[in-house]
């Protein structure tokens, strides 16, 4: 068994090589990428277990991951189990007792304040892991392990509460915004909907209803998939997209020269119809389009 420095430094590693593996999908991974993971020193580490909710590694005395349950949806903008006054998320435990079998170990992640991986699940095959979280109590009554999704550590149980602002601001950033991006590439076929750049690490998902409007919802029809140079031109309006899907780039740049990226990146991309996603429901919402691309008219 490894010692427990060794543990937690292995933890860290699998943590580091996650998030460069993850980043390089565009935020999200399959089940099959995500058991068949090998770490950059050539360790296989499964990540998820292929039968299970929860992964308890052999080399670990703490559980390294869980997944969470809720999974009811793409039109449920909302889809976790995360309580969104207290940023906490309730994690059933497996049957049996809770010092016994898979229980056991996350009950160690509990006594030695262990990090964990959660993995969200947007789509049944769309794994967005946020990390570090923290088993930070445990409800016998109910059988729920209480995780923080907040990894500030400034709370030890579930009665601490936090400003309701942080807690918002913490579930939106750490867990809302990367589901909804990785719906979104995942529609999008991870390309940008304007010039067709392929490289997930350049894209992202620009929302239509900016999220601060309350009907700004983290949906797939409120959202387009776009390289950054094309979302930047889009939130400043320098490129608008009709509600026929055709894009449109502002005049004063048309009318301007300034080398390759203008020219090729922008100016080209004038009257070019958008790659829409094939299913017809993640489409870009026409009446959300209209609104957008009357502020980019005016
Ligand atoms: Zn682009």
């Amino acid at each position: 068994m490894l010692s427990h420095e060794e543990q937690a430094l292995l933890r860290l590693e699998i943590f580091a090589d996650l998030e460069l593996f993850i980043e390089s999908r565009g935020g999200f991974a399959s089940r099959d990428e995500l058991t068949g993971f090998v770490m950059r020193n050539g360790l296989r580490m499964p990540l998820v277990d292929t039968s299970r909710g929860i992964r308890n590694p052999q080399e670990l005395e703490a559980t390294l991951a869980i997944v969470s349950a809720s999974d009811v949806g793409r039109n449920n903008p909302y889809d976790d189990a995360i309580d969104r006054e207290s940023g906490l998320l309730r994690y059933s435990w497996a049957q049996g007792p809770v010092d016994a079998g898979d229980n056991r170990k996350l009950l160690a992640a509990l006594e030695t304040s262990a990090p964990i991986i959660l993995f969200e699940k947007p789509l049944p095959n769309l794994y967005v892991p946020v990390f570090p979280v923290y088993v930070i109590d445990i409800d016998l009554g109910n059988r729920h392990f209480i995780i923080d999704l907040d990894d500030s550590r400034l709370r030890t149980s579930r009665d601490v509460t936090l400003d309701k602002k942080y807690v918002a601001r913490v579930v939106k950033h750490r867990v809302h915004q990367p589901m909804f991006r990785a719906r979104v590439l995942s529609a999008y076929n991870k390309k940008c909907a304007v010039c067709t750049l392929k490289y997930p690490e350049l894209l992202d998902a620009a929302h239509i209803i900016s999220d601060s409007d309350e009907r700004g919802l983290p949906v797939v029809s409120n959202g387009m998939a776009m390289c950054k140079i094309h979302h930047a031109a889009y939130d400043q309006d320098f490129l608008g997209v009709s509600p026929d899907y055709v894009v449109h780039i502002n005049e004063r740049l048309l009318a301007d020269r300034n080398g390759p990226m203008l020219q090729f990146g922008l100016q080209a991309m004038n009257g070019k119809l958008l790659e829409l996603p094939s299913r017809r429901d993640d489409r870009p919402d026409r009446d959300y389009l209209a609104e957008r691309f009357a502020q980019f008219g005016a």
